[in-house]
């Protein structure tokens, strides 16, 4: 997989590249771990399918009432008159009616129940007229109404999960309906995380003049935790060669992902680049977005590196915009989920210089029975705050050159991201 990182991923460099083309390069190179195992159904939740799943069996099982009413023979209705029927049985969900309905006969019937022998009809509780045993059926009936069909949900033997599927509560529920107790999903993502920088001080130990506490690690556990990753903390360290690359290579040892913060800006703290190329075959680079501009990607040994700037909003906005969909192809989800925009109204104006696609805080509220949306302030990229105070982030594209209030824009909500 080396040579298809170095034959993809693009090394001109200043140049500056899309957040597109960025995309496009990492999942045209990452292929899926390999490895799988079996687990209980309910730990099965977030992690992803290793093979398609085929559905033993039609669900339902059976044809069965979509309502509370009377199951009758589709021929025993009056069209436009009104028709009189006997009521000769009940049949409830899990105790069927044991009998044949004939014509002029009706079944007393359940959500749910089987459909009795002979009948192909469910006539609602609401629309007949019952006196003892006799039922009144007004005209307009029409035949085969409120039938659920075996196999409408699932037909047995077609597909129903494709492998690369990843597990949420529906998928949960799906496999429950067709008896599984367990499923093969592929192996978790094993992701370790690196802070560098001189400044950084760890959380609970007192602050020294000029330092500033590590965050990044946080956040990051926080978004890989929810990925479902087993995140693998190497701490931080110090803007210095040998003991990054000491930390790197252990890192790449153990994961099949290095996500590290800090020291890929150009001038900042150039050393960390050698460190890094020469450890294995990372490209720098040189996003047209804001923020989030300087990022690495490439392999260390068998692990692929991201290399985020150590800026707080730009770790979230560059994990959003290219980790998340990098490790979710890593771990084997295909395919990618889409990561649709909405169109919202601006509450205000928006300053922007044509250039660079520009992710901003943003915070979509209900005003006057409006959707609108508004940018959280302030609006500095080092502000995490805003980040906290956002639910979506208002992407500008290069293009653009300011919003007026009122125009749309297009917004990424934060819901299903993390
Ligand atoms: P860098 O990309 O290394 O130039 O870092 C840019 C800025 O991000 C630094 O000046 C810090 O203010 C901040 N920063 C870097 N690493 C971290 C971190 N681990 N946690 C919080 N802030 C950080
Ligand atoms: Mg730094």
């Amino acid at each position: 997989m080396n040579d298809s990182a170095s034959c993809l991923a693009p090394t001109a460099e200043p140049a500056s590249l899309s957040a597109d083309e960025a995309r496009q390069w990492m999942f045209s190179a990452i292929a899926a771990v390999s490895g799988q195992e079996m687990v209980p159904l309910r730990s099965a939740l977030g992690r992803v399918l290793a093979s398609a799943l085929i559905a033993p069996y039609d669900v339902p099982a059976y044809d069965n009432s979509a309502m509370d009413g009377y199951a009758v023979r589709g021929e025993s209705l009056g069209g436009s008159q009104s028709v009189v029927l006997s009521v000769v049985g009940a049949a409830f969900a899990g105790k069927p009616f044991s009998g044949f309905v004939g014509p002029g006969q009706a079944v007393r019937i359940m959500t749910g129940a089987v459909l009795p022998a002979g009948a192909d009809t469910v006539l609602l509780q609401e629309v007949v007229q019952v006196d003892g045993k006799t039922l009144i059926v007004p005209p307009g009936q029409r035949a085969g109404q409120n039938i659920r069909r075996a196999g409408e949900d699932l037909a047995r033997g077609a597909v129903a999960l494709a492998a690369g599927k990843r597990i949420g509560p529906a998928e949960l529920g799906l496999m429950a309906s067709l008896g599984l107790a367990e499923v093969a999903v592929r192996r978790r993502l094993r992701v370790a995380i690196l802070a560098t920088g001189d400044e950084l001080a760890a959380v609970g130990a007192p602050l020294s003049p000029g330092e500033l506490y590590d965050s990044n690690r946080y956040t990051l556990h926080g978004l890989l935790s929810r990925l479902g990753a087993e995140v693998i903390d190497i701490g931080s360290v110090a803007d210095e060669p040998v003991a990054l690359a000491d930390k790197l290579r252990e890192a790449a040892t153990m994961a099949d992902a290095i996500i590290t913060t800090g020291g890929v800006s150009v001038g900042e703290a150039d050393h960390v680049r050698p460190v890094l190329a020469g450890l294995g075959e990372i490209h720098f680079w040189n996003l047209n977005i804001r923020p989030g501009r300087p990022m690495a990607f490439g392999r260390i040994g068998q692990a692929w590196l991201f290399g985020l700037p150590g800026n707080p909003v730009a770790v979230m906005v560059n994990y959003v915009q290219f980790v998340l969909d990098a490790l979710l192809r890593l771990s084997g989800v295909d395919p990618l989920p889409p990561r649709p925009l909405l169109s919202v109204v601006s509450a205000g104006p928006i300053r922007k210089q044509p250039g660079a696609r520009a992710y901003l805080r943003g915070v979509v509220s209900l005003v006057d029975g409006c959707w609108l949306v508004s940018t959280s302030s302030p609006r500095g990229a080092g502000i995490l705050r805003s980040m906290s105070e956002a639910n979506c982030l208002i992407v500008l594209p290069e293009a653009c050159a300011g919003v007026e209030a009122g125009e749309c824009v297009q917004v990424q909500m934060f819901d299903g991201l993390f």
